[in-house]
């Protein structure tokens, strides 16, 4: 069985354990590795979002940025607090994000800057928003109730082709939830399954892998993704790894066990391996 995590949270972000509290309890599973994978979530209007009044009242801890410099300094010290805590162990310690990767014009410079300023040791690609406004505006995927139908599927395929960006970029490890848009319920399982489906060729052709996320277990009672998509990688080659996207000490590797037998049974032989 899998006995590592690269995507997982700690209070630094949204999650809600301390570095210490997790790396502790990844020893206790008597894991070989665990990579820090924060969120970083930097997009210049966020504040004139209209999900930002939400956002500013569920965190106690910066998960929003508007500007890339505070975001650098911040993720700075997180790296430095993660090698402190990492020192002297036996198990091995990666300091990454989760990137929600936006699309206007200046970002991915900045992201740029901001990898040469922090020299994390990786990045995932997790998109949790949609981008209105030629990706000027993030609005949070549960506010297109207030759209219409023909807005929302405007946006949604702008979304999944921002994961091919995300993925053509080639400055992640591996993509994160490729249909988290079905956990706000604006996208069934069997929608955009064109969008879906060229995902799936862009990561082949790029060479980029993607995980199994239990979060979604969790969440809606499937995996990250859905059975289709996932039998359509494994079909493409695409390697895997197993990811619990843990928030909290208890959700390191949860569901490993199901995930595990879940690829055994649709013959999965392309597993990420450290
Ligand atoms: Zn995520
Ligand atoms: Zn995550």
């Amino acid at each position: 069985m899998q006995k590592f995590s690269y995507h997982t949270h700690t209070n630094f972000s949204d999650g809600r354990n301390s570095i210490a509290e997790m790396i502790n309890h990844a020893e206790r599973l008597d894991w070989q590795e665990i990579g820090i994978s924060d969120h970083l979530i930097v997009h210049k209007n966020v504040r004139q979002s209209l999900s930002w009044p939400r956002w500013e009242k569920c965190t106690n801890t910066p998960v929003y940025y508007f500007d890339f410099k505070k975001a650098t300094d911040d993720f700075c010290r997180h790296k430095e607090a993660v090698h402190k805590e990492a020192k002297g162990r036996n198990i091995k310690v990666r300091v990454g994000a989760e990137v929600d990767y936006f699309v206007y014009d200046g970002w991915i410079e900045e992201f740029d800057e901001f990898r040469r300023k922090t020299e994390l040791d990786y990045y995932i690609s997790g998109n949790h928003y949609l981008q209105p406004n030629n990706g000027n505006d993030i609005l949070d995927m549960i506010e297109t109730t207030l759209l219409p139908p023909k807005e929302i599927e405007k946006l949604l395929k702008q979304h999944f082709n921002c994961i091919c960006q995300a993925i053509e970029s080639k400055k992640f490890l591996f993509i994160a939830h490729i249909d988290y848009a079905r956990n706000r319920a604006c996208c069934g399982d069997n929608d955009y399954i064109e969008e879906k489906r060229n995902i799936v060729k862009c990561l082949q052709k790029n060479k980029i892998f993607t995980e199994i996320n239990t979060k979604g277990l969790r969440k809606n009672k499937n995996f990250y993704p859905t059975n289709w998509l996932l039998k359509e990688i494994i079909s493409s080659d695409i390697p895997l790894i197993i990811s619990d996207d843990a928030h909290c000490t208890e959700e390191l590797g949860k569901n490993f066990l199901e995930a595990e037998q879940l690829l055994k049974n649709i013959n999965c032989k392309n597993r990420y391996n450290l």
